[in-house]
């Protein structure tokens, strides 16, 4: 074969699309239920926007943006995450400001150059929330809820929310600060990567996953020891939150997340079946990041989740059959192919508006099959009935074709589709 879907992507084909298209339906819903609109950003944005916002020494940035140039010599980036493009978005356009609180979120691809594995690809979807607007510990709570809800809605039911704060501009530098101190003890046991770390990013030694790492990690300073009074504060106004709605949590005092725009919270929830990448989503407080880009001061809080994981992690409850067509019109003679398609526009309603069309799926072959090769993809379809052209002398004839049996009547074209619709509503057992 010539030509292969790139490394780290893959084609979401029938069979499982349903399962995504459910799957979208169900977060779309919860989403709406807690008020959250939709805003559709580009798939591509200045690549500017994620060096300021993400971080210039994260991995992300260095390592894992899809750049290029476009004809006019602009820097290009397919975005890696949602937040930026949305609070870019959000400061663009009044109408999303328009209220003292912004409830937004976004689904859809982004797209990360990073080492394929079961549940990390180079295109991926996210769903994510943003809260903007509030500094409140229950905006936090309400974040939390809302992935949560999410989780229990599509049949999740293993999975545990890790909590912690990052401080904020006054203590994180105190604790950034802690950390280098701590990994310098010990820099020569530190893998490659994390020798690297310890100048650009410190914190991100703490989410390294080479093993060799990790007992040096289990020994680092907590950041509970540097947060300030207010971050302080926060954080156990958050936790309070979370007890009074009964959402249970753990306090994770090492966990830090792969962007740098958050302060003060953040919190991730793992699936523990996922196995090694058991986070679905997470999310955290970013107070700082409305206004790096130019905007007022905005506090703001938001989620993401991972699409594939999130379906991964339903497993069963997330199947969803494909249905297959309630008829199909069999052409019994070679020259009826075309009455064939014109009965099945008429079955399907669609001369009449739509909303008189009921829903009747019908299906006509193209191929040219023999009337007998058609009754043979018609059962392989797992059709309801068969009608069949040219019409009997009478009527048309209709076939039960899980019964295997002829029906009694032969309606009329004028009854035709209000007699198949009729014989539907009655099924009692379903399909
Ligand atoms: P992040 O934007 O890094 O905070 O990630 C949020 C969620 O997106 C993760 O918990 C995953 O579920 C998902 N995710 C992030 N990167 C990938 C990837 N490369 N492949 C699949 N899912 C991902």
């Amino acid at each position: 074969m010539k030509f292969q879907v790139p490394r780290g992507t893959r084609d979401i084909l029938p069979g499982e699309v349903e399962r995504w298209q459910w799957m979208e339906e169900r977060t779309r819903a919860i989403l709406a239920l807690y008020g959250y609109r939709e805003v559709r950003t580009p798939i591509f944005e200045s690549t500017d926007l994620f060096v300021r916002s993400v971080g210039e020494a994260t991995d992300i940035v260095r390592k894992e943006l899809y750049t290029f140039q476009d004809r006019k010599g602009r820097s290009l980036t397919l975005r890696p995450e949602g937040t930026a493009p949305l609070v870019r978005s959000y400061l663009e356009n009044a109408p999303l400001r328009q209220e003292s609180i912004s409830r937004l979120y976004y689904m859809g691809p982004m797209f990360r150059y990073e080492r394929p594995q079961a549940g990390r690809y180079r295109q991926f979807w996210q769903i994510g929330a943003e809260l903007l607007g509030s500094a409140k510990p229950e905006a936090d709570a309400e974040m939390i809820d809302l992935f949560r809800s999410i989780l229990s809605d599509v049949g999740v039911r293993d999975a545990t929310v890790l909590v912690n704060s990052l401080g904020d501009s006054v203590c994180r530098p105190r604790y950034r600060e802690a950390i280098r101190a701590y990994f310098e003890t010990c820099a020569e046991a530190l893998c490659e990567d994390c020798k690297e770390r310890l100048t650009t990013n410190p914190l991100r030694i703490l989410d390294c996953k080479v093993p060799s790492c990790a007992p040096l990690i289990q020994g680092a300073p907590s950041v509970l020891e540097s947060l300030c009074e207010a971050c302080a504060e926060h954080f156990e106004g958050v936790k309070q939150a979370l007890a009074q709605l009964g959402i249970g949590y753990e306090a994770a005092p090492r966990l830090v997340r792969g962007l740098d725009y958050y302060t003060r919270t953040v919190f991730e929830i793992q699936v523990q079946s996922l196995g090694a990448q058991n986070a679905v989503g997470g999310g955290g407080r970013y107070d700082e990041l409305v206004k790096d880009f130019g905007g007022p001061r905005t506090p703001a809080v938001g989620v993401s989740i991972g699409m594939e994981r999130l379906l991964w992690a339903a497993g069963e409850s997330a199947t969803q059959p494909a249905p297959g067509p309630d008829v199909c019109v069999i052409a019994l003679t070679p020259d009826a192919a075309i009455e064939a398609q014109r009965l099945a526009r008429k079955l399907r309603g669609q001369d009449e508006a739509p909303e008189k069309r009921g829903s009747l799926r019908v299906m006509v072959d193209v191929a040219g099959k023999s009337s007998s090769a058609q009754m043979k993809w018609a059962s392989k379809l797992m059709a309801r009935w068969a009608v069949f052209v040219p019409r009997a002398a009478d009527g048309y004839a209709i076939r039960d074709m899980a019964a295997g049996k002829d029906g009694p009547k032969q309606p009329t074209e004028e009854d035709l589709r209000r007699h198949i619709l009729g014989l539907r509503d009655s099924m009692v057992a379903p399909r």
